[in-house]
Parts: structure tokens; C-alpha cells; sequence
């Protein structure tokens, strides 16, 4: 999206607001940062200013207040202008400058660009929200612009910043209830990930388009006039569409359904004036369509952990299509759409209610600080932050009646840590309603569950426990017990676990040259000494299945013997010669890919005349090509010509795949060798560890169509060893 945004539209949509705006302030805001920024541009070449009043629309579609519009004016300014922060605070007052320092501390924050800073700049982000949260608001709109024009960036920072939005800025704006921005940007950066299947899903619905609309018109039509002769308070509000593309794909390649297939692709929401009508509603849609055995549920009576309420059920229509019905009040509508910007939008609605429900949004952030505070690990970070809101919560009570919400599979470990930390350490079994029960139990919703804790005061938590933990607050509560009470233990403990896994791979290191040898690990996980880091594997805060791929790598490039190499010595696969990826200006001709260099898509390459063969492609690293170059004969050297890997190539789409294995050596070379020769080029690959003994490679790959894909994963499940291949999810 290009549009010109203006100081005019954002002054139209504040006269239009029944919301009371300093609109003097707000246009002094704009004057200034247009002033600030005069001269300068965006990557789309439109002015910069548009940036800041983008932003600033956003967020006066969704309701913020007048400091807030007035920050996202005045958001760049005093990191890319010579505007400082005390300025911004003379003319805009306290609440202002401090907004404009949060956002500006929180663009300072790369997530993803330097290993050794990412578990540190993910905590500052999160204690920039805990100070004000309107600071991550401004930032998701701010991202959310970013997004939307992001078409104009070069191509590394497109997926960078389509990574960085996907794993942190849409789980938080799920996590802050504010579903329409979250759409959006899961969309857009899942356009960026992985450009293949949006475009295929895309398309898909493309196809039907008019069919799917005469769909959704009909239902909603039908359902209008059957409520006509019923009692509302308010003639209840209908409205259809085809649910987002991610959230599509979600469903087609991780769950393997075609999109014929996927039950709720098409949701009709009703929003009605109070509980006692949507239960009333319910009751009517389920006698005008089929309802599936299964799909019903009551988030009224159990609200999602991101407080969202409504009453789900899929149904089946005429044709037996079938489709999502989410039926609600206005007032969960606004949670469900503005999530905690409902706090600003509705502020002059029941307050008490309103800033209960900020609180507890608030104090989720608290906890995913906590909870962040021992471990250093950035998957594990982004693991908190995208895991523990797993839609489908779990309600369980205690023995006084509060009401507990824990992720699903949650066992008695998870509840007792939820409860108090102190509890969790002293946990020896539980009841459930009155019944003992072993401490891996899964709980349900509706269980009553009582603790049931030992008199011993040095009483602590197994190591064992951490198997059994789903939460990663009881886990890392659980690890930081151990890092606390037992360093001793754990630095033998570790020590033998490297041992054991440098013995496994085969990593032999003398003792005097394990300092240089772990060095960087060291400093990653902040460790100061061997005995440090020996301590953090012991607790767990540094997982060995994690960082032992990257020591083997290591350990190959730079220490192994020469005589070990022969070992793992990796055979390249044979090329078959494929036509119609080179050439430049000679597309015709028969060209083949030499075997002594095996050149890539992306080497640089040289072409040889052949007689008679066509043109054989050579790297120009070649050393049949460079001994032609230092024997400099005229006659010779006219054979070689310029040749180039034609742009197709680049206009190839990126998809990602996962293959599942057991764990055994030379499976990411075999792996490797089926994408060469299959000359597929790999953008970005990874294996490691899973905590079952399997091994997980991952790669990003360039891929011309759905049959070549077919193809891929075909040849990939026939590898010894592999058990799955599958699309990676995004
Ligand atoms: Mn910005």
C-alpha cells in the first residue's frame, strides 16, 4: 500500500469520533515532525512524513488517546532527526517525550540480527512495554506500516523483518487481544517467508472467489430472516468473511488439508446486546444448520488466556460446506477486535472492569519477564513469548474456588508453580477433587485441584521435574532452583554431560585448548568461567542438544586431525545437466553442468564451446579453467565465454521444509546431496537435535512450482532414516 496519508484525513476521522481529542495538540504534533523530517525520505521515495501520520491513523482507528497519536507523530524524530528528547518534552509534555524514548529505545533493538544480544534486547523490549504499554502499541502500529510497505526494502531486510515480525510483534499482538492488527501482520510477513505457498493459497481463493461471497451472502441472509420475528434488544449485527491467508495455510500445511477441507475457513460472526442473547442465538443457528459433533465452544464462560469471549460453533450450510459461527456482545467484539486498546477506545464505559482487564494483561508481560530472567536463550525467549499463549487454555480451580488458566496438557508441577513459587519447590503429590493423583497428571478444565506440600524446609524440586513441566514458568522456576541451591552438583553434572556428548560426536579436545574451544559459548551465555558454564548445562539454562551441532561444526572446520577427515569426507553428489537455467543471450544451445566444479545457482561461471557438446558451465573457481587462463593460449581462450545464471532463477519463489530423521552421521549430507542434485538452491539451513533422540533439519529453498515441491519431498522421504517430510510451518 502506497496511500497518501494526510494531515487532513487524520483531522476528518477525529471530527468524525465521538471521542474527545486535543485536536490543537495533535496538529502542532504534525507540524512539527513534518518540519523535523523535511527533506527527508522513504524507501518508496514518498516523503517520510507519511510514515508518522500512517502510524498515527492507525492508531486512531483503534481508539488511543491524544498523547499517544501525538507520540506516533513525533515517534522518528529524535532518532533520525536533530530534534532531542527535552524538546519533545517542553512542547509536548512528560507522558509525550516519555512515549517517543520508549519507541526510539525499542527501534534501537535488532531481535534478530546479532546472536550474542538477541535473549537481552527481547528483555529490554519486554520492560519497555511493563513501564507503559501504549509504548508497544505505537510500536505494532509503527510495524504494522513497516510492514505494509515493506515491498520497498532490499530483499534481506524484507525477511528479516518479516521473521522478526511473525515470531515476536503478531504473538504479542495476540497476546494483547488486538486481533485485526495481528491478521495483518502474519499475513504480510508470512507473504515474505514464505512467498510460495501465500501465492498458491492466494490463488486458490482467487479461483472461487465469487462463489465463496454468494456463500457467505446466503448464510448470512438466511440467518437475518429467521431472527426478524424473534425478541432482540437490538436487531443483531451479521457479518461474513473468508478467514486470513496464514491462518489458512496454518491449517493446510501443518494440519494436511486441503483447503476443501478446512471447517472454518469461511466465519460468520453475530454480535448481539447481552450474554443472555448469544446463548439464545446459539440455540437458533443450531436448529437452522447441522452443528459438527466436537466444535462447540463456550469461551463465555471460559475466556482465552487473551481474555477473549465469544461462543464458537461450526455448523454445516446447504451444500454441507461447512463454516464457523462466533456469536457475541459489542463489548466482546471490542475486546476481540482492539484487545487492550479497548482500554482506551471504551474508556468512559465500566472502568473498574476496564483496568482489571489491563492489569491482567499487564501482569502477563511481568510473568514472561520472570520467567525469561534464567534463561539467556533467544529460542527459548521466543518460545515463551509465541507458546504460552496457546489458544486453547485450561481452567482449574483450587480448593478456595479462584480459577487457575494454564496451557493445555498442563500437569500438577505447572499448577503448583502457578500458584507459588514456594509450593512448587515443596510439591510431593495432589488431589483432584479429593482423589491422589501422580505428578505428571494432565488437568482439565473444571478440576478442582488441592497440593498437597512436605514440612520440610530445604525441600526442593526434582531435576526430573523439568520433563514433566509444560509451562516454561514452572520450568524456569524449577532451573533457577537448581542454579541457586546446587552449583556444585551442577558443575559435575555438566561437565560429564559435555564429556558424554563430546564423546558421542566425537569431538576430541585437549583439556588446554577447551577455554579457546568453548570461548564464544562462554560469552553467548554470559559465563565467565568453565565451572559457569559446566553449571548452566548442569540447571539446564544452556541445553547441549542445542549448541552441539554448531561445536561439531566448529570442531570439523578448525581442530579435527587430518587424517579423521577421511571419515566423514562427503561424496558430492553427481549433477545431472538440466537445461534453460543458463543462459545469457544464447538460450538455445545445449548446456551442461561440469562435473569437476559443479557450479550452483549463484557461483559465478564461466562456459566452455565444447565440439559438438553444447556448452559445458565451469565455476570460475574451476581449476580446469584457471590452468586455461595461466596457459594464456589465444586459441583456447576463445572457447571460454561469459555466461550468467538468467534472472528466472531469481524470480523463483522461497518455501521452507522440514525433514524428521533419526539421528545418525551423514544424514544432513545425504539431505544436502538429494536438493543439489535435484539443483534446488538452499537459502538458509539448520538441523538439531529433538529431545526424543530424532534429528530436525530445516531449510529454506528455492523452488519453481508445486510439481518440482511434490517431487522434493518425495525424494527426501526415501532417504535412510527419514520419517517425515514435511512444508515447515512459518
Ligand atoms: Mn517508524
Amino acid at each position: 500500500m502506497t496511500e497518501e496519508y494526510t494531515i487532513d484525513m487524520i483531522i476528518q476521522k477525529i471530527l468524525a469520533d465521538d471521542k474527545q481529542y486535543d485536536l490543537s495538540k495533535i496538529i502542532a504534533s504534525y507540524e512539527f515532525a513534518a518540519k523535523a523530517h523535511e527533506g527527508q525520505t522513504r524507501s518508496s521515495g514518498q516523503p517520510y512524513i507519511i510514515h508518522p501520520l500512517a502510524v498515527a491513523y492507525i492508531l486512531l482507528e483503534l481508539g488511543m488517546d491524544t498523547d499517544t497519536i501525538c507520540s506516533a507523530m513525533l515517534h522518528d524524530v529524535v532518532e533520525d532527526t536533530p530534534v532531542t528528547l527535552d524538546e519533545v518534552k517542553r512542547l509536548f509534555g512528560q507522558d509525550v517525550a516519555m512515549l517517543v524514548d520508549g519507541v526510539t529505545k525499542l527501534n534501537k533493538v535488532p531481535i534478530f540480527n546479532r546472536e550474542e544480544q538477541q535473549a537481552d534486547n527481547v528483555r529490554k523490549m519486554l520492560l519497555a512495554m511493563s513501564q507503559d504499554i501504549r509504548v508497544i502499541i505505537i510500536k505494532l502500529a509503527d510495524r504494522l506500516h513497516n510492514m505494509r510497505t515493506l515491498k520497498f526494502r532490499p530483499g534481506v531486510k524484507q525477511r528479516n523483518t518479516a521473521h522478526e515480525t511473525m515470531n515476536i510483534y503478531a504473538p504479542i499482538a495476540h497476546r494483547l487481544g488486538m486481533r485485526g492488527i495481528k491478521e495483518e501482520l502474519e499475513d504480510l510477513a508470512f507473504h515474505y517467508l514464505d512467498p510460495f505457498a501465500y501465492s498458491e493459497i492466494e490463488h486458490i481463493l482467487e479461483l472461487k472467489k465469487n462463489e465463496r461471497e454468494e456463500f457467505i451472502t446466503s448464510i448470512k441472509e438466511t440467518i437475518a430472516s429467521r431472527f426478524r420475528d424473534q425478541d432482540f434488544a437490538e436487531t443483531p449485527q451479521i457479518d461474513g468473511r473468508v478467514k486470513s491467508i496464514y491462518s489458512i495455510y496454518k491449517k493446510m500445511f501443518v494440519s494436511h488439508k486441503t483447503i476443501e477441507e478446512i471447517y472454518d475457513k469461511y466465519a460468520v460472526r453475530i454480535i448481539v446486546s447481552n450474554v443472555g442473547e448469544c446463548y439464545n442465538v446459539l440455540g437458533l443457528v443450531h436448529d437452522m444448520f447441522r452443528p459438527i459433533p466436537n466444535r462447540f465452544k463456550d469461551y463465555i464462560s471460559t475466556p482465552k488466556a487473551n481474555m477473549y469471549q465469544s461462543l464458537h460453533t461450526t455448523v454445516l450450510g446447504k451444500e454441507g460446506i461447512p463454516f464457523e459461527i462466533q456469536i457475541r456482545t459489542w463489548e466482546m467484539h471490542a475486546t476481540a477486535e482492539y484487545g487492550i486498546a479497548a482500554h482506551w477506545k471504551y474508556k468512559e464505559g465500566n472502568s473498574q472492569q476496564k483496568s482489571d482487564k489491563l492489569d491482567q494483561r499487564l501482569a502477563w508481560i511481568r510473568q514472561v519477564i520472570e520467567a525469561q530472567q534464567t534463561s539467556d536463550d533467544v529460542e527459548e525467549i521466543v518460545r515463551i513469548i509465541k507458546n504460552d499463549l496457546a489458544p486453547e487454555d485450561i481452567t482449574v480451580m483450587t480448593p478456595k474456588g479462584d480459577s487457575i488458566s494454564l496451557p493445555v496438557d498442563s500437569t500438577i508441577i505447572d499448577y503448583a508453580y502457578r500458584i507459588h513459587t514456594q509450593i512448587g519447590h515443596k510439591t510431593v503429590g495432589a488431589k483432584i477433587d479429593g482423589k491422589l493423583v501422580p505428578l505428571d497428571y494432565k488437568l482439565k478444565t473444571g478440576e478442582i485441584c488441592e497440593i498437597i506440600t512436605s514440612n520440610e524446609p530445604d525441600k526442593g524440586p526434582n531435576r526430573s521435574w523439568l520433563g514433566i513441566a509444560k509451562t516454561n514458568e514452572a520450568k524456569s522456576k524449577i532451573r533457577s532452583w537448581f542454579k541457586k541451591e546446587c552449583r556444585e552438583e551442577n558443575i559435575v553434572t555438566g561437565k560429564a554431560e559435555l564429556e558424554k556428548s563430546f564423546k558421542h560426536f566425537r569431538i576430541r579436545i585437549p583439556d588446554d585448548k577447551l577455554g579457546e574451544f568453548l570461548a564464544d559459548d562462554l560469552k553467548r551465555h554470559n559465563c565467565n568461567t568453565l565451572d559457569d558454564f559446566y553449571a548452566s548445562i548442569g540447571y539446564g539454562g544452556v541445553l547441549l542438544s542445542k549448541i552441539i551441532a554448531r561445536l561439531k561444526d566448529k570442531y570439523v572446520k578448525n581442530y579435527q586431525e587430518q587424517e579423521e577427515e577421511q571419515e566423514t569426507a562427503v561424496i558430492r553428489p553427481v549433477i545431472k545437466p538440466t537445461s534453460g537455467i543458463v543462459l545469457d543471450k544464447i538460450d538455445d544451445c545445449t548446456v551442461k553442468f561440469s562435473q569437476c566444479c559443479n557450479p550452483l545457482p549463484g557461483d559465478e561461471i564461466v562456459g566452455f564451446i565444447t565440439r559438438g557438446h553444447g556448452i559445458s558451465v565451469h565455476t570460475t573457481s574451476c581449476t580446469n579453467y584457471k590452468a586455461a587462463v595461466r596457459r594464456n593460449n589465444p586459441e583456447e581462450l576463445a572457447r571460454w565465454m561469459d555466461v550468467q545464471w538468467t534472472d528466472t532463477e531469481q524470480r523463483k519463489l522461497q518455501t521452507s521444509i522440514e525433514v524428521i530423521a533419526t539421528d545418525r552421521v551423514g544424514l544432513v549430507f545425504d539431505i544436502s546431496g538429494v536438493l543439489m542434485e535435484a539443483r534446488i538452491p538452499i537459502v538458509h539451513s539448520s538441523s538439531r537435535n529433538l529431545k526424543n533422540g530424532n534429528a530436525l533439519f530445516e531449510a529454506t529453498i528455492t523452488i519453481a512450482g508445486t510439481d518440482q515441491l511434490k517431487n522434493l519431498l518425495e525424494r527426501l522421504r526415501r532417504i535412510k532414516g527419514v520419517i517425515s517430510v514435511e512444508r515447515a510451518r512459518v
